[in-house]
């Protein structure tokens, strides 16, 4: 049965290897942010509904945990959009752990934790990831370019964003690592960090996850922050939480019966670079394949494409726009 929900395994430092589950259509998203590695949001989507019948996504989840079974180490709601605007999150989250003894956690962007349904859904999960950009609202709305419905223009619908977060907190017992993706000359000079941390304080996350928008960023101009940048985030978020900064991936292509679907499900979800999708097929391709022939036979493919960022080449299964130049669109105020 070809997978319509499912990802992965996908291995990463924080979570070694993860199952992903991706429970909205491609791009679903109530934000825009510049550094999306799945292209721009178009358009931007604010409504929470069940996207698709949680039967059919806890049904095939746990038919990729059988066939994977020993091989993950956790079931990552994750979503090439946003996962909680599918309004049964909380529902598949709980059959699924109502049918395996593996941990759960959702990938978040947190723009709906001020709303209590959505708190209620993920407090079931064993971590919840919500991401946290910015510390004020102008950039907020800078990088994250929120759906028209948000009003960012004033502090009051981000004073509810982080409201939301501390409530969260208050009411979850799991683990509550926020992500912060740093750019450079954006979100990391020593002002915009401090407004960050005085956040996360608020907060009070079990970690902070700093990250680097390394893969396909929608923006041409959208740079990963620098060795100095990160240096100053982890300083000074480190007065807060504990950091940590996560940095590479590993995609485990062995077990598929086929090498381009495995390829294109990961890569619609999440941008490879040329050399880490080398060095995957080369693990798993039988001894004395071409790898280029391999590589050739997926450039053939429709459901793959390449894109450059940065000069470093990425293979992306996404039909989303990357515009080719630096041009700057604020799509989500159209
Ligand atoms: S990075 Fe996440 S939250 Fe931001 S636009 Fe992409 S999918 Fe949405």
């Amino acid at each position: 049965m070809r997978k319509k929900f499912v990802f992965g395994p996908v291995a990463s430092r924080r979570l070694g290897r993860s199952l992903g589950v991706d429970p909205i259509p491609h791009k679903t998203c109530n934000l825009n942010c510049v550094y999306c590695q799945l292209g721009r949001s178009q358009p931007v989507v604010n409504e929470r509904k069940s996207y698709f019948p949680p039967e059919e996504i806890v049904a095939e989840t746990l038919d990729a945990i059988r066939q994977y079974k020993g091989k993950i180490d956790w079931i990552s709601f994750v979503g090439s959009g946003e996962p909680t605007l599918h309004s049964d999150i909380g529902k598949i989250i709980r059959e699924v752990q109502s049918s395996v003894d593996l941990p759960v956690c959702v990938i978040t962007n947190g723009a709906l934790l001020y709303r209590p349904e959505v708190r209620s859904d993920l407090l079931v999960a064993d971590a919840v990831l919500p991401s946290l950009d910015a510390g004020s609202p102008e950039l907020y709305r800078r990088i994250n370019r929120p759906h028209h419905s948000f009003n960012f223009n004033n502090n009051n619908d981000f004073d509810r964003l982080i409201r939301g977060a501390i409530e969260f907190r208050r009411e979850y017992k799991g683990a509550l690592w926020v992500e912060t993706m740093l750019i450079r000359g954006m979100n990391d000079t020593e002002s915009a960090l401090r407004d960050i941390a005085e956040k996360l304080e608020q907060i009070r996350p079990d970690q902070s996850h700093i990250l680097l928008p390394i893969r396909s960023p929608s923006e041409t101009w959208a740079l990963p922050s620098n060795d100095e940048g990160v240096m100053r985030a982890r300083a000074i978020f480190g007065s807060v939480c504990k950091v940590i900064y996560p940095h590479s991936v590993d995609f485990d292509l062995n077990g598929f019966d086929n090498l381009a679907d495995a390829v294109s499900r990961i890569v619609s979800r999440h941008p490879i670079e040329q050399t880490e999708l080398e060095r995957a097929l080369a693990r798993c391709l039988p001894v004395g394949s071409d790898l280029s022939r391999e590589m050739e036979k997926l450039q053939a493919d429709s459901r793959v494409r390449l894109i450059e960022r940065h000069g470093v080449r990425f293979w992306t299964g996404t039909s989303s726009d990357y515009p080719a130049t630096g041009e700057f669109e604020k799509i989500s105020e159209k």
